[in-house]
């Protein structure tokens, strides 16, 4: 008999075990009976083909009639299509880029196939429909007869190892499988009515009643929910033990200096956040907090805030932003906030007073020296860099807090790579403008305390946002223009963005996850002479991307916050963090080619002053296009949660945890960070309450999660 941990090659044979590890990395049959069917066929509910409609969710039994694969011609990829018929008409089922189920699908052999029926060209068709396919030699009516039960599974499967081979091995392994101790405590699985480990299994695997099934699913839902939930927890836990040196707030100090001279007035938002950031650097633990913010709440001032807290009791503070353009921008906005207290070192420097330091990739040597002998001596109590901190040359005299600007930029790596810079482990504020759903943020950064900024500062203007559509109004876009015009004669600015720096160099990778050519993609060097020399003639115009050099770059943000410049034609560099007061026309280019929050992200660069912003989304996609859709979402709301829930709504789960959680990815195989929520908060709840009372009660809740953390280790081996 068999255990979770028995070898898999014992229950279905060398031969079979070597496909399974070679496919999906499984070596043990509990590897195996935690491969879910994707679905279920109904056996005795076969449709006709004659009989389909648009729409329908159906089981058909049909032979395969003709089968062509083809190159796209304009885009990457293939298309495999096969014909399929009942005898009483023929279907067509598509595959895009899955040209190996050419082998699954032989002309002659009959298979079942379920999926949504759509239409195409006027023919009936299933689009990536899931099949089991007859095995050969099998007469058709015993080999559907011969399946146990009415349900027949399908597994995610390739030609190696098609679903049909899959559930002869689960049903095998399940056979041989002994009686089974349950890891989740009887406790939590009478107050879920949840079934044991062993019933879940069979009735997910071996179905005979669809609603126990999805019992059993959720059931098995929780499982690894709550031991991701105990492992993110006890990371924490082990992250709060660290000791850190405490810093906390001095009266008389430059903090109370500061916010003696803050000319506004702090938010309730920002009043709550900064009190959380207080209590975590007063603390004999480093702080590891999650500033997330809608973009406007005023994040930055909080951040300086916890940096002069940590400068008043002797300590240095790194700022990494994304940009060296937000890099250079922060250190302005900190200087100037700071006035005269940032003039440390400087001659008549007031009393109590620091210097802000900037360090980026691109500076010239004389001052790149400079800068890494203010770091080192200490004299440079706040510095603000790109990734260029990170280099083996600089070198701290006493790093004591990290705060990480817009997060979503960095990784894990880097993170630590900054911490490693300190003697005894920093404190650490990451700051994102891209809110994300609390049970998202909970997994992604589950080692990390959430502080959320949702409130703009009071008369922060609104943002009206509209589409242009060229394809069907193509006057719009002189309508555009003239926009364009009259906001620079009232006095205001205007951001053009582009997708392209020129017709054949992108400003990053973000955006190529919307397939497709790119060759007519607007492009910064082609838009700004083409607009000089027509509809924006006699406006002062400059272009802004990330081939200029930093010179080149800092020089016109200057000149665009002064005022000197109207139109700035720019790529997404200026998509984080700028902050132009004066700015109040956003005009996005090819906006279909950006992701929600990253649009909202951009468009939150106007309606910073003392006018309403506007943002107009040119586009070339098509009313009721998935594209224009999303623009659509964007247009209709300013609440940068629910568009980040869209965002990732459209994303795949590996791209929803990021790479950091890629090791326990193998680890959720029925999970959904954003469909599960709820499923979610309640592990998170039993999690802390089992972390609490003594995990160690749970011996073998306590081993499951041992051997998560083992498997886990190489990714998130936490160097603080
Ligand atoms: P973000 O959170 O997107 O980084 P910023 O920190 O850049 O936002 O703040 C946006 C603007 O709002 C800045 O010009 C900042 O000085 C200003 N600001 C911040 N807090 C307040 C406040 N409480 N009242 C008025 N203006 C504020
Ligand atoms: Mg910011």
């Amino acid at each position: 008999m068999a255990t979770f941990d028995s070898k898999l090659s014992g229950v279905v044979g060398d031969k079979t075990a070597k496909v399974f590890h070679s496919l999906f990395g499984y070596t043990t049959v509990g590897d195996l009976l935690h491969h879910f069917p994707r679905r279920y066929l109904v056996r005795g509910e076969l449709s006709d083909i004659k009989e389909l409609k648009e729409g329908d969710e159906a089981t058909i039994l049909a032979k395969v009639h003709s089968v062509s694969a083809r190159r796209f011609q304009a885009r990457k990829g293939t298309m495999l299509e096969a014909v399929v018929t009942d005898g009483t008409e023929k279907l067509s089922l598509t595959f895009f880029n899955q040209a190996w189920r050419e082998k699954d699908l032989k002309v002659g052999s009959q298979g079942l196939f379920a999926g949504k029926v759509g239409m195409f060209n006027g023919k009936k068709q299933l689009a990536h429909p899931d099949y089991e396919m007859i095995p050969d030699g099998n007469d058709v009516d015993s080999a559907v007869a011969g399946f146990a039960n009415q349900y027949i599974p399908l597994y995610p499967s390739s030609a190696k190892l098609p679903s049909w081979k899959i559930a002869q091995s689960i049903t095998l392994a399940l056979t041989s499988l002994d009686d089974v101790e349950d890891p989740i405590p009887l406790y939590l699985l009478e107050k879920n009515n949840y079934p044991s480990i062993r019933q879940a299994l069979v009735q997910i695997h071996q179905p005979n009643d669809l609603d126990a099934t999805e019992i059993a699913r959720e059931r098995l839902t929780f499982d690894e929910a709550l031991l991701l939930q105990l492992l993110l927890l006890k990371r924490k836990e082990v992250l709060r033990k660290l000791s850190a040196i405490a810093r906390p707030h001095k009266p008389g100090s430059l903090l109370d200096s500061f916010d003696k001279d803050l000319p506004f007035q702090l938010t309730a938002g920002q009043v709550a956040v900064a009190a959380e950031i207080a209590a975590d650097l007063a603390a004999n633990h480093p702080m590891h907090r999650l500033l997330q913010g809608e973009v406007g709440s005023g994040k930055t001032v909080i951040a300086l805030r916890a940096a002069l807290t940590v400068i008043d009791n002797g300590g240095q503070v790194a700022l990494l932003a994304p940009t060296e353009v937000l890099a250079a921008q922060h250190q302005r906005t900190f200087a100037k906030l700071l006035g005269e207290l940032g003039d440390g070192g400087k001659l008549g420097s007031a009393e109590i007073s620091t210097s802000v330091t900037l360090l980026t990739g691109s500076q010239n040597a004389a001052t790149r020296k400079e800068a890494l002998a203010a770091i080192k001596s200490g004299s440079a109590g706040l510095v603000v860099g790109t990734h260029a901190l990170l280099g083996e040359s600089v070198e701290f005299k006493e790093l004591a807090l990290v705060i990480v600007d817009e997060q979503h930029r960095f990784g894990v790596e880097q993170r630590d790579a900054l911490k490693s810079k300190a003697s005894i482990t920093p404190h650490l504020l990451v700051m994102t403008a891209t809110p994300i759903p609390r049970t998202v943020a909970m997994t992604v950064f589950g080692d990390l305390d959430v502080s959320t900024l949702k409130e703009l500062p009071l008369g922060r203007q609104s943002i009206t946002t509209h589409l242009v559509p060229v394809e069907e109004k193509p006057h719009f876009l002189e309508r555009t223009w003239e926009r364009v015009r009259e906001e620079v004669s009232q006095g205001h600015q205007v951001y053009i963005v582009a997708p392209r720096i020129s017709a054949d160099i992108s400003e990053d990778a973000d955006f190529e996850f919307l397939t497709g050519e790119n060759t007519s993609l607007t492009a910064v060097e082609e838009l700004g002479p083409e607009l000089q020399a027509g509809a924006l003639n006699g406006l002062r115009i400059a272009p802004l991307h990330g081939r200029q050099s930093s010179e080149v770059k800092d020089e016109t943000m200057k000149a665009f916050a002064a005022g000197e410049i109207d139109v700035l034609i720019s790529t997404t560099v200026i998509e984080v963090g700028v902050d132009v007061a004066n700015a109040t026309l956003m005009v996005i280019m090819d906006a279909d080619r950006f992701g929600v929050s990253q649009l909202h992200q951009l468009r939150g660069r106007v309606g910073r002053g003392t006018s309403p912003g506007l943002c107009l989304l040119v586009t070339k996609s098509l009313a009721e296009s998935p594209s224009r859709l999303r623009l659509e979402a964007v247009a209709s709301t300013t609440d940068g949660f629910e568009l980040s829930r869209i965002d990732l709504e459209q994303r795949r789960e590996g791209d929803v945890l990021g790479t950091s959680q890629s090791g326990s990815r193998s680890h959720l195989r029925l999970l959904r960070v954003l469909r599960d929520e709820a499923l979610i908060e309640v592990a998170r709840t039993e999690a802390q309450l089992i972390i609490e009372n003594g995990i160690s009660a749970h011996s073998l809740l306590e081993a499951a999660l041992k051997k998560l953390e083992l498997d886990t280790a190489t990714e998130f081996i936490d160097k603080s």
